[in-house]
């Protein structure tokens, strides 16, 4: 492609930043300090949480989550295919089961109506629990153990069906809120819902720290562990050379702690920026009729704009698009991919095309346009323009 006139996704630095991580460079303490500890109590207190437990990605905070609940070889849990593949290798790292529900058509979130006829089947056995079994790859079916769903682009899921079913089930509730930080479900914020719940902090993301996750949970004996687990197995009172568990360096870094708290002091700007910028897309978007903009539903009370996804009406050829807005250098990316057709997946588990059709629907019409908080309305007029004018080629 040409260089892009509108980068997909850019961070938002100020001199504040630069600043605090200039600091750490001149200190000697580069890990396991006082920033990694300031961050861990500021998350806290933004989210209402008890314990947060900083780790060096988001994958590893999910996969904690995993390991805390005891969620092993065999085990079944319930999540969504429409997602970034992480959410569901966690589960793999423990040869766990991921058991697919289709999700949402208007959210892209996990179907809550669909994940309670899945537990339900799951608990009662025979014909109507193997519908839900992949292919291959797993024995026989059995009721589910825990339930995984994402916050798909910022948009919370639903929560209150979502914990009737887990409470119901008694299901392990593990939240993937990585793209949700700073948004709210019915005045609640994301991360305040799950037995557990982790954001994520890659570039991309609402917040920053180069790279970055960050555990809540209300549960103490579970933070204990994953803050062992997180340190090489290391539990409270075990010396350097001592390890209770089998753990991981999933430790993070000062220099991502301090620039943690920098952001996080202005999250809540730059989540209104980033309203402002998505909103600017909706306007000039609306009436558009071969795109249909993102929606926001009504149990969202706060959303937090990860990414602005458009889907292109099913008669448009979304591969010719993407190449016409590359030649005219934007950049967009389809998005998500479902994770039952990525190739690891098929051969393990046998899924075909048609497993689920609404999450391949949206993977097959969806399109992440460059988006930002420090992106300019004329470059959103521009991405627009360029985007009506590809579609009408
Ligand atoms: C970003 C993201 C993660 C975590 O990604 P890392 O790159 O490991 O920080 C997990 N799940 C979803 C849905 C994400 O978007």
């Amino acid at each position: 492609m040409n260089d892009p006139r509108v980068p997909m996704s850019s961070p938002d630095l100020t001199a504040a930043e630069r600043q605090a991580v200039k600091q750490v460079m001149e200190s000697p303490v580069l890990s396991m300090g006082e920033h990694t500890t300031a961050f861990e109590a500021a998350v806290c207190e933004y989210v209402g949480s008890k314990y947060a437990i900083a780790v060096n990605s988001g994958t590893a905070g999910l996969h904690l989550c995993v390991r805390a609940a005891g969620i092993g070889a065999g085990d079944f849990v319930l999540t969504t295919p429409f997602s970034f593949v992480a959410s569901t290798n966690v589960l793999l790292y423990e040869n766990a089961v991921p058991i697919y529900v289709d999700v949402d058509a208007a959210t892209g979130n996990i179907d809550p109506a669909r994940l309670q006829e899945a537990a339900h089947d799951l608990a009662h056995g025979g014909a109507a629990a193997a519908r839900w079994l992949p292919r291959r790859g797993v024995g026989a079916a059995q009721p589910a153990k825990a339930v995984l769903p994402v916050d798909v682009f910022g948009q919370p899921a639903d929560y209150d069906a979502i914990q009737a079913t887990a409470q119901a089930h008694q299901l392990t509730f593990i939240e993937d809120s990585c793209e949700a930080l700073g948004a709210e479900y019915k005045g609640t914020p994301a991360g305040r819902f799950g037995h557990s719940a982790v954001f994520a902090f890659y570039p991309n993301k609402q917040m920053t720290t180069g790279e970055g996750g960050m555990i809540v949970t209300d549960d103490r004996q579970a933070a204990q562990l994953m803050r062992a687990l997180r340190n090489q197995g290391r539990a409270e009172g075990d010396t350097w050379l001592e390890h209770s568990y089998l753990g991981y360096n999933y430790r993070t870094t000062e220099l991502s702690a301090a620039l943690g708290r920098i952001q996080l002091g202005r999250l809540n700007e730059m989540v209104a920026r980033r309203d402002q910028v998505a909103g600017w897309y909706s306007e000039q978007l609306d009436d558009f009729e071969l795109v249909h903009t993102p929606q926001v539903v009504a149990s969202t009370s706060r959303m937090s704009w990860f990414v602005y996804v458009v889907r292109l009406a099913p008669q448009i050829d979304r591969q010719a698009v993407i190449a016409r807005l590359a030649e005219a250098g934007i950049p967009v990316r389809p998005y998500f991919a479902p994770i039952h057709l990525q190739k690891y997946m098929r051969e393990r588990f046998g899924y075909e095309l048609g497993d689920f059709p609404i999450t391949e629907d949206l993977g097959a019409r969806s399109l992440a346009l460059p988006f930002s908080s420090v992106m300019k309305q004329d470059q959103v007029s521009l991405v627009c323009e360029e985007l009506q004018r590809a579609v009408l080629a």
